[in-house]
């Protein structure tokens, strides 16, 4: 007798889900068979709405309904990309990201344990390194973070790993570099309000015709400017897939990966390669630098090769900018 194979499709809850990050993911994630049920403050953008399966416009901390959600979908893990995320604001108002991105968090974390999620991938950031003593970073270098953002995501990556190793929670934490980019059928970008990233920023001066302000050029570098590791977004989404169907499979012991290219790029040589690209001309001016900014970035990435098989696929200047740029021109 021959029996039909009952087929499951896997399934995952992004928070922040409309965001810049979380919305790549969404995108990715349903692209790659997935059912994504998303959650966010903002509501999805028209464009994103059919890669969700379903959508919660809440808060995460809004736990009766965050129970809810997760009771009607099981999801198989839970990718957790909400966040305050912007390092000046963060100084500004530090009890705010501690609020948001420690208390609320670990609210949301609990709400995910009481409904028995197996996984769960943590957005965490670079800014826990803080100025580094090597490059490139790899994942065993002291954290000592040098604003309240940094601060938060440590506080939370430590949250999760003693549930981890508590094994309340199948956790992986991911910390990227600098996530840039769009994808590549320009549906979806970066856009924050303000805006306060390098590669938007460039677009945006070249659009609007106003000079790009550069934080600094004394610093010990090879031309002055800050070097950073930057990181396509659909390569960030690739390996958040790649660790997902790994934890659905088992329990990770290796678990905290830094993503980044192992290359860095100076502010000057982003203008030099978006002049040359875009076919541009970039005006600049030379400003102070931002309190915090450490002279250079750059990450190993070899965990991730090595336990997940990830390698940046997408992250030449080239793909960075033309998708960017073809976005932002759409908009
Ligand atoms: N930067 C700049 N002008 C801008 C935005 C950023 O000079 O309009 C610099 C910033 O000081 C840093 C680098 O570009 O040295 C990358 O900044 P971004 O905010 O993109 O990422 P971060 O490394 O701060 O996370």
């Amino acid at each position: 007798m021959l029996y039909k194979r009952k087929m499951y499709t896997k399934s995952v809850l992004i928070t922040g889900s409309s965001g810049y990050i979380g919305s790549h993911f969404t995108k990715y994630f349903t692209q790659k068979g997935y059912h994504v049920f998303g959650l966010d403050v903002v509501e999805p953008k028209k464009e994103l709405r059919h890669y969700l399966k379903d959508f919660l416009h809440t808060d995460i901390a809004d736990t009766p309904l965050v129970l809810d959600y997760l009771a009607r979908h099981k999801p198989m893990g839970v990718i957790h990309c909400a966040a305050k995320a912007l390092v000046a604001e963060s100084v500004a108002f530090p009890q705010m990201y501690e609020d948001y991105n420690v208390t609320r968090a670990n609210a949301f974390l609990e709400t995910c344990i009481s409904s028995s999620i197996a996984n769960f991938i943590f957005s965490s950031t670079a800014a826990v390194y803080g100025e580094p003593l090597h490059i490139p970073i790899k994942e065993d270098h002291p954290r000592s973070p040098v604003n309240p953002y940094g601060e938060t995501k440590k506080k939370f990556e430590d949250i999760l790993l003693k549930k981890h190793h508590d094994k309340e929670i199948n956790a992986g934490i991911f910390r990227y570099f600098n996530a840039c980019g769009a994808d590549f059928d320009a549906e979806l970008g970066e856009c924050h309000e303000p805006e306060t990233h390098l590669i938007p920023n460039v677009i945006k001066s070249i659009l609007e015709e106003k000079p790009l302000h550069i934080f600094g050029n004394q610093f010990s570098t090879r031309d002055g400017t800050c070097v950073r590791d930057y990181i396509h977004v659909i390569d960030l989404a690739h390996s958040h897939y790649l660790l997902m169907e790994q934890m659905i499979q088992s329990q990770m012991t290796d678990n905290i990966f830094n993503l980044g290219t192992e290359g860095g790029y100076s502010i000057l040589e982003i203008i030099d390669a978006a002049q040359k690209i875009l076919t541009k001309k970039v005006h600049f001016e030379i400003k102070n630098p931002r309190p915090g900014d450490p002279a250079t970035l750059i990450a190993s990435h070899q965990k991730a090769k090595t336990v997940l098989g990830w390698e940046p696929q997408w992250s030449d200047l080239e793909t960075i900018l033309t998708t960017a740029w073809a976005w932002h021109q759409k908009q």
